[in-house]
């Protein structure tokens, strides 16, 4: 199977090429980058109309340079995401299905996210942490679904650390800014929220604002504010995903998204893994941030389910939970 995915939730525009003989994946990106602040939607969309066709145009030309029967169905990210940017991406991949004859697969990105580290990890069944920029959640499977077993009370997580940036007036996206600084601080002290299988970052994210020597008069020193912010917000995904363990009694965890790329983050939850006895898998970089080819493979497996959708009725879904998802491609002794 060949697959074609489209990914546009927020700030790649992006198309990939799965091709199921080999298990390979291709993936073009480009990135949208805000000139200042965060992302805007009305500018990310801009970016989605101009560059979301030629990604898409470009993996085609490959991937018709090696078949004449390039691929076998179109997959996208249906939500959840921005709207504006996720009607780009709808209307891309149905006008290349309806134009290429073949099926229209609407994917869940946060799933999505989810898939490509149990896909490339060969893990049966394990827990995910998806930390990534709009959201943070912890999922399991039971029963045809994945169920939300822990999630953001407020904002997401790489949102949190977004804004800090923003405030200490450094450019988009803050993440690796904050894992850079970090290395060189040592800790401060910030709220830690965890509430049952719950956590929330908005309270962190205001005290280190409140914290950071912005005016040289006052304040820590932002290196140390950076190391106080990840040692907390991390320790708590890291938590929760332990209980999270614990409670399915499952030996598998699996990272997802663009906040998943950091190493500090990783070595927390494979120490934690390593204490219990379970297998931590994080995916390289490319799949961890917002992708393509996380949503061609997901929609591989779909697409082989017989799980496609109608034109019609492939409107996209901004606020397109996981647990929404009913999960066809998995056999039913998966638990
Ligand atoms: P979603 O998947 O929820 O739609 P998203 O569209 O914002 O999320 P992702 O690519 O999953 O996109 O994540 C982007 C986020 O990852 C940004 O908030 C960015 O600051 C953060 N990030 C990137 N690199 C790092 C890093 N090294 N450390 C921490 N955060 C990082």
């Amino acid at each position: 199977v060949r697959v074609l995915g489209i990914e546009g939730t927020a700030w790649a525009a992006s198309a990939a090429l799965y091709d199921g003989a080999t298990d390979s994946v291709h993936i073009e990106t480009e990135a949208y980058q805000p000139e200042s602040g965060g992302l805007h939607p009305r500018e990310a969309a801009e970016h989605m109309a101009e560059h979301l066709p030629k990604v898409a145009e470009s993996v085609l030309e490959r991937a018709r340079n090696e078949r004449d029967q390039p691929i076998d169905a179109v997959a996208f990210s249906r939500g959840p995401g921005l709207g504006p940017c996720l009607r780009l991406a709808g209307t891309t991949a149905r006008a290349l299905a309806q134009r290429l004859d073949v099926p229209l697969v609407g994917v869940n990105h946060m799933v999505a996210h989810l898939e490509i580290g149990r896909h490339l990890s060969g893990f049966s069944s394990p827990v995910c942490l998806n930390a990534s920029g709009a959201n943070a959640h912890i999922l399991g499977y039971r029963n045809g679904r994945y169920r939300v077993l822990g999630e953001t009370m407020d904002t997401g997580v790489g949102n949190a650390i977004d804004k800090f940036t923003r405030h200490v007036g450094w450019s988009h996206p803050g993440g690796p800014k904050v894992e850079e600084a970090a290395a060189n601080g040592s800790y401060v002290d910030l709220p830690y929220v965890v509430k049952g299988m719950d956590f929330s970052f908005s309270g962190i994210m205001s005290a280190a604002k409140d914290a950071v020597d912005t005016d040289g008069q006052s304040g820590a020193p932002v290196e140390d504010v950076c190391h106080g912010l990840q040692e907390n917000i991390f320790a708590m995904l890291t938590e929760v995903a332990e209980r999270a363990l614990s409670l399915t009694g499952s030996s598998e965890l699996v990272l997802g998204g663009g906040v998943g790329q950091n190493q500090r983050l990783q070595s927390m939850l494979a120490s934690m893994c390593e204490q219990r006895g379970a297998d931590f898998f994080a995916p390289e970089n490319r799949f961890l941030r917002d992708n393509a080819g996380m949503i061609a493979v997901l929609g591989a497996k779909m697409y082989a389910a017989g799980d496609t959708v109608a034109i019609d009725d492939s409107g996209i879904d901004s606020n397109f939970r996981p647990d929404e998802v009913p999960v066809t491609w998995r056999d039913d002794d998966e638990t």
